[in-house]
């Protein structure tokens, strides 16, 4: 079932202790669509720079992911510059350039109006909504948001979360938003501000799940060693959501296997810069890696 995902794609300059990787393709919705493509194809909606690589449009292609939604612009794309510190749960934003990513302003072609799945990378919350004004109709909506727009358009965001089922943000958000540094409470005073569920992500700790009924709890992939943490909570919302595209199992058996779906692309996605390991992954490797995570969590 289609999966239509709206948000930023861009170029990256990463700095992590493990080196430097400088103008590698990035952006929230690059990573979502292409942990998403694993399972099905992808409707994307985007701008970026006449400077932007026609070799990353063309894999973008070729993996599934329609890009009659991608506007290319005259201009510089979005570049953001990050370096992570020993500790990789912390990071520092070195350069953020807007460029044509300034006015961005999302306009879903006719034929993505009735996407059954929607994602809603990290924007502002007001183009956000204006996304979910153009869509008839759909079965789930996910949503991200980051600290910005928690501080600076809360009014907006309040509005928003009353229209999105499904929150996924990280802990520190979680914080921010609800006011409260446990993670239960936080989970809870969240859902009643709209929301039918939230995900927490918890970077090398993993996820956790609440809804109304249910909560659920899955570790990180054990790994020894993590090159670049930049976008695997994007990578996790698009195994999850791609999953459930593809299974249109909405059980809660179902979720949760969509939940460790989410988990297993986003364990590759940080084994190497700007989410290279993931040109190389096949459904095999996504699906070895599923096994052990049932038998690493099975007791
Ligand atoms: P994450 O690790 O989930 O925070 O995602 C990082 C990605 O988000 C990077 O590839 C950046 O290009 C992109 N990014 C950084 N800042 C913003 C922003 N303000 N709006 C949209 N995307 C951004």
């Amino acid at each position: 079932m289609s999966l239509l995902v709206v948000g930023s794609v861009a170029i990256d300059t990463l700095e992590t202790p493990r080196g430097r990787a400088p103008d590698v393709l990035g952006g929230a919705a690059t990573y979502f669509a292409v942990a998403a493509s694993f399972f099905g194809p992808v409707r994307l909606v985007a701008v970026v720079g006449d400077d932007f690589p026609r070799a990353e449009l063309d894999w973008f292609a070729r993996r599934g992911i329609d890009l009659a939604g991608v506007e290319v612009r005259p201009g510089r794309s979005l570049r953001w510059t990050g370096r992570y510190h020993e500790d990789m749960n912390v990071r520092d934003t070195l350069s953020f350039e807007a460029n044509v990513f300034e006015h961005f302003a999302p306009e879903l072609p006719a034929a993505y109006r009735d996407s059954p799945f929607v994602f809603l990378a990290n924007i502002a919350p007001a183009l956000q909504a204006r996304v979910l004004e153009q869509v008839r109709a759909p079965r789930l909506v996910g949503a991200d948001t980051m600290n910005l727009w928690i501080e600076t358009t809360r009014p907006e965001l309040d509005a928003l979360l009353r229209q999105v089922p499904l929150l996924m943000i990280n802990d520190e958000e979680a914080r921010l938003l609800s006011g409260e540094r446990n993670m239960v409470r936080a989970a809870r005073r969240i859902l009643a501000m709209g929301p039918e569920s939230v995900m927490i992500k918890r970077g090398e700790y993993g996820v956790l799940y609440f809804s109304g009924e249910s909560v659920f709890v899955v570790p990180a992939y054990p790994l020894e060693e993590v090159f670049d943490p930049t976008g695997a909570g994007d990578t996790f919302a698009g195994g999850m959501i791609g999953h459930l595209a593809e299974s249109g199992d909405r059980s809660e058996a179902g979720l949760r296997r969509a939940i460790v779906y989410g988990s297993v692309l986003a364990s590759y996605m940080v084994e190497d810069f700007g989410g290279r390991r993931l040109r190389t992954l096949s459904r095999d490797d996504v699906e070895r890696r599923y096994r052990q995570f049932v038998s690493l969590t099975e007791f």
